[in-house]
């Protein structure tokens, strides 16, 4: 049978996989890249490590991607996390799953990954071209014809895989030149939001801490009068507000709520399993051991040092003040603290600082069987692009792998 020529463009996961597909299927394929390399972004994933999955059974996989299930389903079930693992695994790269389920390279080395894809890439006889910007497509009879490169140059092709990524981290490359491009083409956006994203407070007290890491601790996220979402983790301050995974993760909701003008509060409870009154008996056994000791020393033994000068100067009490002498009603102060630290959420930081972005091509202009477009016939969509978006743990790459998938395999046929 006659081979198609399929151009993907964009040399992230979703593509080098679209591209990878397609010529195991012995289509004629050409993956195209702006930058003068591949998967720059993959690199940078799970801080070097590449948490390329999750292994959780399908149905709590889609529960990550609330609203996009439905869409996501038939991917998956071409191509899945055990498909994916076997995918590397036969290729010799030995995986390992770490706490709640997430994927990683024994190698712990993002770098392997992509050295597979890239081997792979090869032995599919896929050409590369790099430095080669893909600023437009040439459409006919609302079907794909070829795409146009920045320079002029024309590449004349049967179908199209467009998966140029979102707008985080754009120093990678994804810097949204292919929503503009499927935007032109008629296909709705939903607007680009920083999704996975460090948030700033109203307060200046977190960049006198910044660096600093709190592990286990509730994280509250309240309205100013109820709680929405309480949930134990690990945090960290930042020179604007805070970040960490707790906060990642919770940035998408945090971020609705401010988008409709609802107030937004962040309470830390310090101290998750202590209830106020065992935090009141450990202040008040530290300072009967050693009455002679400053509160801003007695405090060292419950709080990390950095934190100490913020306390204080909230609970009003002097840092060199006997621990004799604190009043019940400064111990009151401090427990409080303790257990209810509270900052108000200004904003999310800008979407170039954000792990994925919400939002991309709108679910309902692409088929969900094929990845095509309901617009433009032989144009394909994959990976972060498509307005789908995962918590941490594996799920954005699997995402982006699957999509990849099914483009290059249906763009194929
Ligand atoms: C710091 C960080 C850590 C992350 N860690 C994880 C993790 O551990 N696990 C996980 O699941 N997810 C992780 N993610 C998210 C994950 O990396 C992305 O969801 C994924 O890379 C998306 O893949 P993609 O192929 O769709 O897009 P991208 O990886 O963004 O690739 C798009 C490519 O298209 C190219 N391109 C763009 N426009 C054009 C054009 N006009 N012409 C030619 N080429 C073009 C770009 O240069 C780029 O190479 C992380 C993200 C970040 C920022």
């Amino acid at each position: 049978m006659h081979s198609k020529k399929i151009i993907v463009i964009g040399g992230g996961p979703a593509g080098m996989m679209a591209a990878i597909r397609a010529g195991q299927l012995n289509q004629d394929v050409i993956l195209i890249e702006k930058n003068p390399s591949l998967g720059r972004k993959l690199l940078l994933s799970g801080k070097g490590r590449c948490n390329l999955t999750n292994a959780c059974e399908l149905n709590s996989f889609l529960e990550r991607f609330p609203k996009k299930a439905q869409f996501l389903r038939d991917t998956f079930k071409k191509f899945f996390n055990r498909e994916l693992m076997d995918f590397f695994e036969r290729r010799g790269l030995r995986l390992k799953v770490e706490r709640q389920m997430r994927v990683f390279p024994v190698s712990d080395l993002s770098s392997s990954i992509l050295d597979v894809l890239k081997k792979e890439l090869s032995e599919s006889k896929i050409k590369l071209l790099y430095k080669r910007e893909m600023t437009d497509m040439k459409i006919e009879e609302n079907k794909i014809k070829g795409a146009l490169i920045r320079g002029g140059e024309f590449l004349a092709c049967d179908a199209i895989v467009l998966a140029t990524g979102g707008l985080s981290y754009g120093f990678t490359g994804s810097t949204g030149e292919g929503l503009d491009i499927a935007k032109r083409l008629g296909h709705r956006i939903i607007a680009a939001r920083p999704g996975l994203v460090p948030l700033e407070t109203k307060e200046a007290y977190p960049a006198l801490l910044e660096g600093l890491a709190l592990k286990h601790i509730r994280l509250r996220f309240t309205d100013g009068k109820r709680h929405v979402v309480s949930e134990i983790g690990e945090m960290m301050f930042t020179k604007t507000g805070i970040s960490g995974p707790l906060v990642l993760s919770l940035s998408g909701k945090i971020t609705d709520w401010l988008d409709y003008g609802r107030k937004v509060f962040i309470e830390l409870d310090l101290k998750p399993a202590l209830s106020e009154e065992k935090i009141d008996q450990r202040l008040l056994r530290e300072f009967r051991k050693n009455p002679r000791r400053v509160i801003k020393n007695a405090l060292k033994e419950l709080l990390p040092q950095r934190m100490i000068g913020v306390f204080i100067k909230f609970a009003k009490i002097p840092g060199d003040k006997n621990v004799s002498q604190i009043t019940q009603k400064e111990r009151k102060t401090l427990v409080v603290l303790f257990k209810t630290l509270r900052m108000e959420i200004k904003g999310p930081r800008p979407i170039k600082e954000a792990m994925v972005t919400r939002g991309g091509v709108s679910l309902k202009d692409i088929d969900p069987r094929t990845m095509e477009s309901r617009i433009v016939k032989g144009l394909y969509f994959a990976g972060e692009m498509i307005d789908v978006d995962a918590d941490t743990g594996g799920f954005n790459l699997q995402a982006a792998f699957s999509t990849g998938y099914l483009a290059g395999e249906s763009a194929s046929l």
